[in-house]
């Protein structure tokens, strides 16, 4: 299970009610961050994951209101003791950024920083997830991400086993994978169980990178700066409107889709909202705050 947290769903600015760009996502002891918009710190003080377990930052890419909290955010976890490592990856142009925003800051920092930039195909591994970098269309270096648990085995059905005449201490050795008493463990044991997926488009135009790494994903964050009626200004800026975004998530066949970095134009979020439904309707636009549990049979909002 994945759970995801908005700790920053503004655009560009953030308003009394919105935060700047942040997604948390948490996979057992890990927390993730997708882009680190500035108050991203404060916004997971006030929330239930601890700052302190964050493994990895990911960045989309590099305008400020994406990246402006990694600095604050780096210093305040020296300041409360971390030893271990961090790692941030973006696209090409990460290192130089993150290093003068840390280089302009006085405070030394005691942990490693670990600085890598990433092409579309890097792929991050941890405890049983992995995070791959995706392609994106934003007119400058861009990344999307899709994060994907790992899939456990099958269960053993354990009345079956028994019939067959397995004793309880055959299972381990059915779970490794060796026939026992005639018995093999295809017999008894059911399908692989997938794990969840979720990917985060960043700041994007719609495109085939994003809708390809997002095909039968549980879940897909994807960006809706504008609506419809402003389609040409979103083209020129290199955003998705939310119908867009909606177009995307149907083509991919993800389970849900939800809208960030709405543009503070539209401060009722109902009407980006209606309109990805109108073509994909299990969408939400996600206030900060929100969170979900996402798994492979699952969504459920928390
Ligand atoms: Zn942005
Ligand atoms: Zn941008």
């Amino acid at each position: 299970m994945i759970e995801v947290l908005f700790l920053g769903t503004a655009a560009s600015t953030p308003s009394r009610k919105k935060s700047l760009p942040c997604v948390a996502a948490k996979h057992g002891g890990d927390v993730l961050l997708f882009d680190c918009g500035e108050g991203t710190q404060r916004q997971l003080m006030i929330s239930p994951f601890s700052f302190m377990k964050i493994r990895a930052i990911f960045l989309t890419h590099l305008h400020g209101d994406h990246i402006m909290g990694v600095p604050g955010l780096l210093q305040t976890m020296g300041l409360s003791g971390r030893k271990d490592p961090v790692f941030v990856h973006g696209p090409k142009g990460t290192a130089s950024s993150i290093g003068m925003l840390m280089d302009s800051c006085e405070g030394e920092i005691q942990y490693p920083i670990v600085v890598e930039e990433a092409e579309p195909g890097f792929v991050f591994k941890g405890k049983g997830y992995s995070v791959t970098a995706v392609g994106s269309d934003h007119g400058t270096a861009s990344l999307a991400y899709a994060m994907e648990e790992e899939s456990l085995p099958g269960k053993i059905n354990r009345r079956k086993a028994e019939s067959l005449g397995l004793e309880p201490k055959d299972l381990a050795l059915i779970k490794d994978g060796i026939t026992v008493k005639g018995v093999t463990p295809e017999t008894v044991t059911g399908p692989v169980r997938r794990g969840a997926k979720v990917v985060i488009s960043g700041d994007t135009r719609p495109c085939e990178s994003v809708r390809e790494a997002a095909s039968g994903a549980d879940m897909l964050i994807h960006e809706a700066t504008f609506m419809a009626e402003s389609a040409e200004l979103a083209e020129a800026h290199m955003h998705s409107t939310a119908l867009q975004a909606a177009g995307i998530a149907k083509a991919s066949e993800v389970g849900m889709l939800v809208l960030v970095h709405i543009s503070n134009r539209y401060e009722d979020l109902s009407l980006p909202e209606e309109e990805a439904r109108s073509i994909f309707p299990n969408t939400v636009a996600a206030r900060d705050m929100d969170m979900y549990q996402v798994s492979a049979t699952s969504i459920r909002s928390v």
